[in-house]
C-alpha cells in the first residue's frame, strides 16, 4: 500500500492554482505519523502474504509545503525504514516541495535516503512567476530555482513538475529548453482541470506541445533523452497495447493519504482543507472504515458513454478519480479537458515517436525497447476529433 502524509496546510506560497486547500497552521502530530506508517507497512506485508505479490510501499510527504515539518518528515523518514526493515517491506520514499526551503544539506539528507523529489517549478521566471506568488504577491521564481542545482545530470532523483494554466501556457516551450539547458532532464507537465480553458487557451497549449515535441525529439538526436511524463507514458503504452491494471493509481485500495489531523482520503489531491467528509475513508485511530472506503472503490472508473466506442479509449486515463471528481465533482466523470489533453498527449507522441522510430534512434529504441528490439511500431488506433463535454 502506497501512504502520503500530509503533513502541513501551512504553505510559504499562494499558487494561482493550488488545489492543497486554504493555508492554515495545522501540522501533523508526530503520533499521528508513527500510527499511519504503522497502518500502511502492515497492511503491506499482510497484503504480501496473502497474495503473493511483492511487499512495497511507496511513502510520499505532501503538504502545504512538507519541508516546513523537516523535523517531522525526517523523523518519520527513519523511523519508517527501521519498520519497514522488521516487516520485510521495500521502501520506495518521494517528496513533493516548492523548494524554497531546500538547501544543500537537505538535498544531499533526501539523496543519502534515496528520494525521489517532485520539484514544483513552472520553468523560466517568465512562467512560473505568472501564477507562484508568495502570500505577499511577490514572484517566487528566484527563491525555488536555485535548488535545481542539486537535482541536475542523468543521475538526478528529481523531477520537476510544471502546472499548466492558461494564464502561463504561452511560456511552456521556453520553459521546456530552458530546463534542459539546465540539465534538468525528467520533468512532468500537470494541467489545472479547474481553470477555464478558452479556445485559444486552447489552440496556444496545442502549439505549446508541438513545440516541445520538437525539443524533446533533439534531446534524442543527441543522445541524452529527456523524460516528459505525458509523452513517455504514452508512448509506453502503446507499445504495451494500451493501460494495463498495474498501470491505474490505487486510489483508496492500494493507496492512502492522511491529513495532518489523520483523515484517511483516497489520494493527496483530495484532502484540501479536510473539511469534505464525502472522501474520507477512515482514520488513523480506527483503521479503514469500510462502508465508505467501499463506497468510494465502487464509484471509481469512467461512466462516460461516448468513451466505451473511443478508438483512444485504452491509451486514455480518463480513470483517475481525483481528476474526475476536481472537475466534474464526480470520481467516474471524465471532464473535456482530460479528453482534449489526452487525445492532444497521443497524438503529440505519436508523431515524435513516429520520427525517432524511423530514424532508428539509438536513445529511443534502447528506452523503450531495450533488447526487444521489433521491426514495426506498432500500429495507433486512429484518432478521434469529438470531445465529451
Ligand atoms: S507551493 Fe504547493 S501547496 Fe503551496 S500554494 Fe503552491 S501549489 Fe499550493
Ligand atoms: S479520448 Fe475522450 S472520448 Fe476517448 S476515451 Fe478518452 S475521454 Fe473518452
Amino acid at each position: 500500500m502506497d501512504l502520503t502524509l500530509c503533513l502541513t496546510h501551512a504553505c510559504n506560497l499562494r499558487c494561482g492554482y493550488c488545489y492543497a486547500g486554504p493555508k492554515f497552521p495545522r501540522q501533523m502530530e508526530w503520533e499521528t505519523a508513527r500510527k499511519a506508517i504503522g497502518f500502511a507497512l502492515e497492511h503491506t506485508a499482510e497484503q504480501a502474504r496473502l497474495t503473493g505479490r511483492e511487499a512495497k510501499c511507496q511513502l510520499g510527504f505532501f503538504g502545504g509545503e512538507p519541508l516546513m515539518e523537516w523535523d517531522t518528515l525526517r523523523r518519520a523518514t527513519d523511523h519508517a525504514l527501521a519498520l519497514a526493515e522488521t516487516t520485510g517491506v521495500r521502501l520506495v520514499l518521494t517528496v513533493t516541495t516548492n523548494m524554497t526551503l531546500l538547501d544543500a544539506p537537505k538535498a544531499g539528507w533526501l539523496r543519502e535516503r534515496g528520494f525521489h523529489v517532485g520539484l514544483s517549478l513552472d520553468g523560466n521566471a517568465a512562467m512560473h512567476d505568472t501564477l507562484r506568488r508568495t502570500a505577499g504577491g511577490a514572484p517566487s521564481h528566484a527563491r525555488c530555482a536555485p535548488a535545481l542545482e542539486f537535482f541536475k545530470g542523468p543521475e538526478a532523483t528529481g523531477e520537476v513538475i510544471v502546472v499548466l494554466d492558461p494564464e502561463n501556457i504561452s511560456f511552456l516551450a521556453d520553459s521546456f529548453e530552458w530546463l534542459v539547458e539546465r540539465d534538468i532532464r525528467r520533468v512532468s507537465f500537470n494541467p489545472n482541470h479547474t481553470a477555464y480553458w478558452s479556445d485559444a487557451a486552447l489552440a496556444e497549449w496545442r502549439a505549446q506541445y508541438t513545440r516541445v515535441a520538437e525539443i524533446y525529439v533533439d534531446t534524442y538526436r543527441r543522445g541524452t533523452p529527456w523524460h516528459i511524463n505525458v509523452f513517455d507514458g504514452k508512448i509506453r503504452v502503446r507499445i504495451n497495447g494500451g493501460y494495463r491494471p498495474c498501470d491505474r493509481c490505487g486510489f483508496g485500495e492500494t493507496e492512502v493519504a492522511v491529513s495532518a489531523a489523520g483523515w484517511f482520503y483516497p489520494c493527496e489531491r483530495l484532502v484540501g482543507d479536510d473539511t469534505d467528509t464525502a472522501l474520507r475513508i477512515g482514520h488513523v485511530d480506527s483503521g479503514f472504515d469500510a462502508a465508505a472506503r467501499g463506497r468510494i472503490l465502487a464509484s471509481r472508473g469512467n461512466t462516460v458513454a461516448e468513451c466505451a466506442t473511443c478508438p483512444a479509449r485504452d491509451r486514455c486515463a480518463n480513470w483517475c478519480g481525483c481528476v474526475n471528481y476536481a472537475a466534474t465533482g464526480f470520481i467516474n466523470r471524465v471532464p473535456g479537458l482530460v479528453c482534449f489533453h489526452e487525445k492532444l498527449c497521443i497524438d503529440t507522441a505519436d508523431r515524435a515517436a513516429s520520427i525517432l522510430f524511423e530514424e532508428r534512434n539509438p536513445a529511443f529504441l534502447a528506452k523503450y525497447y531495450g533488447r526487444l528490439l521489433q521491426d514495426e511500431w506498432p500500429e495507433a488506433a486512429p484518432m478521434v476529433t469529438n470531445d465529451v463535454s
